[in-house]
């Protein structure tokens, strides 16, 4: 994966504030706040701030967590996972391979029938692309 840079005063330039605060700065939207929480349409979730390929809708579903919740990712490639252990918590961050945005965390309780995990991903670090 060919990575992007971009300097600061350029993805404040490129991106919304809550944009940037969520790529940029690990911040996380407020639960049910996001605009694709219920998003239901045939498509493809990109990375907001680099448009790399992160999510299909094939895999999206209601975890009622209150954000976009996901099975799996598009490609395996084009996140990275970290350990995130800020708030007190153990945590498993998921980031774009392509920009390093932060896109939110990966958790064991997803649906059992197919991967078991929940991809816990914020809106703002999406954009949909419809198919
Ligand atoms: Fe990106």
């Amino acid at each position: 994966m060919k990575k992007i840079t971009r300097t600061d005063q350029q993805w404040r330039e490129q991106l919304t504030n809550q944009q940037y605060r969520v790529l940029r700065e690990s911040g996380t939207e407020r639960a049910f706040t996001g605009k694709y929480v219920d998003t239901e349409e045939d498509g493809t979730y990109v990375c907001a701030g680099c448009r790399n390929e992160l999510f299909s809708s094939e895999t999206k579903y209601h975890s009622g967590s209150g954000w976009p919740s996901f099975w799996d990712v598009a490609s395996r490639g084009n996140v990275e996972l970290r350990e995130d252990n800020s708030h007190g918590m153990r945590r498993v961050e998921v980031i774009c391979a392509k920009c390093h945005g932060h896109l939110g965390h990966v958790f064991d309780d997803g649906p059992q029938n197919k991967t078991g995990l929940r991809y816990c991903i914020n809106s703002a670090a999406l954009d949909f692309e419809p198919k």
